[in-house]
């Protein structure tokens, strides 16, 4: 089927434009992320770059075989600049216009000017140049990207062996041949605008996919996280601690629960200030997540409350590790000796179920007996009913 290069061209400008209207839009409205926004620049220079190369033989040849080249290279450099601040890394300005220096140089060498073969060799070289860099942005990062990038990599390496395959096959399309609609060379040429359509509709989707999946994750980590002290909120500690009691339970593994609340907090507020009382929360949760395995789960419950679930953990071990707290933030050398306390109601599965409404309710009642104690101190619920019996 002979498919007619001066429909497929505009389509293509059309096709370029569009999206390079609607990818800066995204980028304009919703996330402001670098990445839609050097996107949409890539198609609205290969917009351009299209209607200045398909300017032949009209008496002004620089224009498409310098310019329009140029401006499809930043368009490619652009590309690349796209996947590169995705990947949280700063647009380099060497790159950009390495590809179009390049090319401008060669321009002016006439044995290179004046042979489309040649010219078509070099720009599928730089094209693929640029395609190459686009893909290991993506594949430096694999392991350490929180986003799915395979459709991004399968879609840029295709892209990419497309330009190798042009620079050892193609010796280019002379316009009267191209305007002929049939002949050597046509279906390639066909194939080469479908392709970059194809190609610009797909990175543009999955790019929009992974900038919205990221901001997702952002939004869902501060959902999830304590602003002052980094370490889980209340949400999360009740999402994982009751995830990690399902598994305890599952293995018939005891766990434990530690209900901590910093003493005569108020007063230390009052007399040293907010910002005195902010370093001793960031201090105690520096001092939980020293005190507990990397399996055990904990966060900031309240103002100045913190819980802890310890799995595969009996009453001693737990008692043992809400001990090592108290005494590490009692130690700790921010105020002096005997300003810094915590209380702490210490319960465990064997005798409160692994409910954790009800292990909360209960090393909560724990904790209040340690209050009434005299505070600065570990307290079971057991030994308070023993206590108090
Ligand atoms: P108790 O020993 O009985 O626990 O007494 P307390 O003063 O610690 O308890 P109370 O519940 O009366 O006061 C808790 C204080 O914690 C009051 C509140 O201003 C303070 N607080 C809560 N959140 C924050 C915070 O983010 N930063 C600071 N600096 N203080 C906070
Ligand atoms: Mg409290
Ligand atoms: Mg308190």
């Amino acid at each position: 089927m002979a498919l007619h290069i001066p429909t497929l061209l505009v389509v293509s400008v059309f096709v370029f434009f569009l999206m390079g209207l609607l990818t800066l839009h995204a980028w304009y409205r919703e996330t402001r992320e670098p990445p839609l926004a050097y996107l949409g620049s890539m198609m609205l220079l290969g917009a351009l770059g299209v209607v200045l190369v398909s300017w032949r033989d009209r008496g002004v040849d620089f224009v498409p075989i310098i310019f329009g080249n140029i401006v499809l290279l930043l368009s490619a450099a652009m590309n690349w600049t796209a996947m590169r601040t995705l990947m949280g890394r700063k647009p380099y300005l060497p790159g950009i216009l390495a590809g179009s220096v390049v090319w401008l140089l060669l321009c002016l060498m006439p044995a290179f000017y004046d042979s489309m073969a040649n010219r078509v060799l070099i720009y599928s070289l730089l094209a693929f140049g640029y395609g190459v860099l686009t893909t290991l942005e993506l594949w430096r990062n694999r392991h350490s990207l929180d986003i799915a990038f395979m459709p991004a990599l399968v879609l840029t390496v295709l892209h990419t062996i497309f330009y190798a395959v042009r620079s050892a096959t193609d010796d280019g399309l002379p316009v009267t041949k191209a305007l002929l609609g049939s002949g050597e060379g046509v279906p390639f040429f066909s194939f080469m605008l479908f392709e970059s359509m194809l190609y610009v509709i797909g990175i543009a989707y999955i790019t929009l996919a992974m900038v919205k999946e990221r901001a997702e994750l952002k939004l869902k980590a501060a959902a999830f996280s304590d602003p002052l002290t980094g370490i889980g909120n209340r949400r999360a500690f009740m999402q994982h601690a009751s995830h990690l009691l399902d598994g305890c339970q599952q293995r018939a593994e005891p766990a434990a629960l530690l209900l901590c609340d910093l003493d005569h907090f108020k007063r230390l507020n009052d007399t040293y200030g907010h910002p005195v009382g902010d370093q001793a929360l960031i201090a105690f949760s520096e001092v939980l997540m020293k005190s507990v395995r990397k399996e055990d789960v904990f966060g900031r419950i309240g103002g100045e409350e913190f819980a802890c679930l310890l799995c595969a953990c009996d009453e001693q071990t737990a008692l043992e590790i809400a001990e090592r707290i108290r005494l590490s933030f009692a130690r700790l050398s921010i105020l002096e000796p005997g300003l810094l306390s915590v209380s702490i109601g210490v319960v465990t599965t064997r005798e409160s179920g692994y409910d954790l409404s009800r292990l909360l309710s209960e090393a909560d009642q724990a904790l209040y007996g340690a209050k009434h104690q005299g505070r600065n101190r570990v307290q079971t619920l057991r030994s308070l009913y023993l206590g108090l019996a």
